[in-house]
């Protein structure tokens, strides 16, 4: 077995911790307290060439590798949580085309993507319809050569800042799940409003898509009518594993910054990293992150090898993570004391974000269902 990154793997975890630290960090603060698209942050990614790894190399991309898009994920999230959502809704916004879309809506949005130019979203959740997606109620109904879409999305990621909507709606509203499709919106759409902002406890460009009598050309259908779940279920195929990425990032994070105050901080006389109620904080936290690391790195290298289907390892990596690093980042709080509360310190912040990955992406209570079901499936 090689449990090391390749040269190319590491050259490019070099490139993202070194753009990391010098364009990011100093706009970190400012952008993670943003819900709207920090321009500078979006820059200094399409600049540097990141969202070509969601792009396939045809289409203008570098190629998409769950293992790249980990090592991208873990060090933006360690520096700048606005510049990690923004790396990762381009894929999951986008995916859906490269996975199902005609040549033609390839060659139109993909490129464009790749460089930038357009900012991509997945609408899936709806007010009444979370985990629970067939019970969706957007519906597409067939009028000439267009669809005419009604319905509400909420939690949308890149809401009021994307350039198209990659919206999950039911063609079939009979059908349950079968009945679900996937079509492309553009923004500016007449009867698409994307006004509404959605606030959350750590800031993130969020918000309510709403679609009133939306009329799209039938060829924004992303394949076959009725293949909506398959699309979405594929799509977390691949970007399960990438959340858990990013939240290894923010709990090494939390770690770096605990064991550097335990060295620093004194108390009663000596650091508080001579206590051994400290020592043992510090170990939990670095076993916890390790571990995680060879889930994550596992789950990301079964899926770059060709296995066809990895949702129980990406859940498992995922379930895992997210809960790790809820543990880390409290405890990193901890050792902090009342600094690590401190409005503006890098532990509260990341105490609000590592919160909501447990809840979107599969929440921690799906992750369990879908891993029973996984290893149930044979009974
Ligand atoms: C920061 C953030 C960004 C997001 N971005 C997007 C986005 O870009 N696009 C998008 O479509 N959505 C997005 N979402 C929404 C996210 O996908 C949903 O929040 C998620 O699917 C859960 O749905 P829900 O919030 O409606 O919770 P519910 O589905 O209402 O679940 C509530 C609780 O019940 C539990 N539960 C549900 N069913 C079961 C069951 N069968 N057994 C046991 N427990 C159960 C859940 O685990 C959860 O704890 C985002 C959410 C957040 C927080």
């Amino acid at each position: 077995m090689d449990y090391n990154l390749s040269p190319e793997q590491q050259a490019l975890q070099q490139r993202v911790r070194k753009l990391a630290q010098e364009k990011l960090a100093p706009l970190a603060h400012e952008a993670d307290e943003m819900d709207e698209l920090h321009p500078g942050v979006t820059k200094a990614l399409a600049q540097e060439g990141l969202f070509k790894y969601m792009v396939p190399k045809e289409y203008g991309g570098n190629g998409i590798s769950v293992i790249n898009v980990c090592i991208i994920r873990e060090e933006l999230s360690k520096v700048c949580g606005q510049a990690d959502s923004t790396f990762a809704m381009q894929g999951l916004g986008s995916y859906s085309i490269t996975l199902a879309g005609s040549e033609d809506l390839k060659r139109r949005y993909l490129p464009k993507v790749a460089t930038g130019e357009a900012i991509a979203a997945f609408a899936l959740t709806e007010p009444q319809a979370g985990s629970d997606v067939g019970s969706l109620q957007t519906t597409a109904t067939l009028d000439g050569d267009h669809y005419v879409i009604n319905g509400t999305k909420r939690y949308i990621s890149q809401c009021g800042f994307a350039s198209f909507y990659t919206t999950f709606l039911k063609t079939d509203p009979g059908a349950g799940t079968k009945g679900i499709s996937a079509i492309v919106v553009d923004k500016g759409t007449p009867g698409l409003d994307t006004s509404k902002k959605v606030k959350l406890l750590a800031p993130h460009v969020n918000g309510e898509v709403l679609y009133r009598n939306v009329r799209v050309p039938k060829s924004q259908l992303l394949g076959a009518p009725g293949g909506g779940m398959r699309i979405a279920l594929s799509t977390l195929d691949v970007f399960r594993t990438t959340v858990a990425a990013a939240v290894l990032g923010m709990a090494e994070a939390a770690y770096a910054a605990a064991l550097k105050r335990a060295k620093e901080r004194k108390a009663f006389g000596q650091p508080l990293a001579d206590f051994q109620a400290t020592q043992f904080k510090l170990a939990e936290m670095v076993t916890g992150i390790e571990a995680a690391r060879h889930l994550i790195f596992w789950a990301a290298w079964l899926k770059d090898s060709g296995t066809a289907q990895v949702i129980q390892q990406a859940s498992m990596a995922k379930l895992f993570a997210t809960e790790m690093a809820q543990r880390v980042v409290d405890e990193a709080l901890q050792i902090h004391g009342a600094a690590g509360l401190e409005k503006g310190s890098i532990i509260e912040k990341l105490y609000r974000e590592v919160r909501q990955p447990r809840v979107y992406e599969g929440s921690t209570e799906i992750l369990k269902i879908v891993i029973a079901r996984e290893i149930l499936k044979d009974k």
